[in-house]
């Protein structure tokens, strides 16, 4: 079956997060290229990326620390100079081509409003949050799914981790796109020894690209517009 639909993940996928980890390592007091390299260690030895601050601050709980952050005024928030610039000619190039296009990636819903606020050119925008459901939970590409109304062979997934997105994404028998950019997309390969490694089902279509014009340029030209 020809891809009808095509969703979404949001950090890295859409938006560069280099200026809200940046904001994180100033908050701990820690220079921003020491908590860049911690948090690509905790990624290359399999860890969650939430250890990165227990490292600098053991005992951290970040529900919290969000709280202390939105009360002193510099809360997490998002806006037009986040996005990857390829964002938004993509979308709207899928768009254009007669796609149904959803984002939908682990947020709460407060960055969900954020990205509301984006006005990009897709059909639906949720959160985990919304959804009450998060990856790598199967569930969430079930909801996924049902919200779609698109049967799962024609709908694509796209993100940039192979533990969260592509995985369950391939369980769940949707055609994943691997997006190859930001600490996870670099670090992580198909394979690599444990502890990283991640089990990919056989036999899933799968496509692996750099940047999300490439997308567009599989979408549209090679596979052919629905
Ligand atoms: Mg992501």
């Amino acid at each position: 079956m020809p891809i009808r639909a095509v969703w979404f993940d949001v950090g890295e996928a859409l938006i560069d997060e280099t200026r809200e980890y940046g904001t994180w390592a100033d908050w701990l007091g820690v220079p921003r290229h020491t908590f860049s390299a911690m948090f690509g260690a905790v990624i290359a030895r399999g860890g969650d990326y939430r250890e990165v601050f227990q490292h600098f601050r053991p005992g951290f709980d970040l529900g919290k620390e969000r709280q202390a952050r939105f009360d002193a005024g510099i809360g997490e928030y998002l806006n037009g100079h986040d996005l990857y610039p390829d964002v938004r000619p993509c979308l709207q190039a899928l768009t254009d081509a007669g796609y149904f296009v959803g984002v939908a990636g682990n947020q709460t819903a407060r960055v969900g409003r954020f990205l509301d606020e984006l006005n990009l050119p897709c059909d639906v925008l949720a959160t985990s949050e919304e959804w009450g459901v998060q990856k790598p939970d199967v569930a969430f590409f079930d909801k996924l799914a049902a919200v779609s109304g698109h049967s799962r062979d024609e709908i694509a997934y796209v993100g940039d981790r192979l533990d969260n997105d592509i995985a369950p994404a391939a369980e769940a028998g949707l055609f994943t796109v691997w997006l190859r950019r930001g600490p996870w997309g670099y670090i992580l390969q198909p394979g690599d020894p444990a502890p990283t490694a991640v089990h990919l089902p056989d036999g899933v279509p799968s496509l692996t690209v750099g940047s999300l014009a490439q997308l567009v340029a599989e979408l549209t030209g090679n596979r052919g517009a629905p």
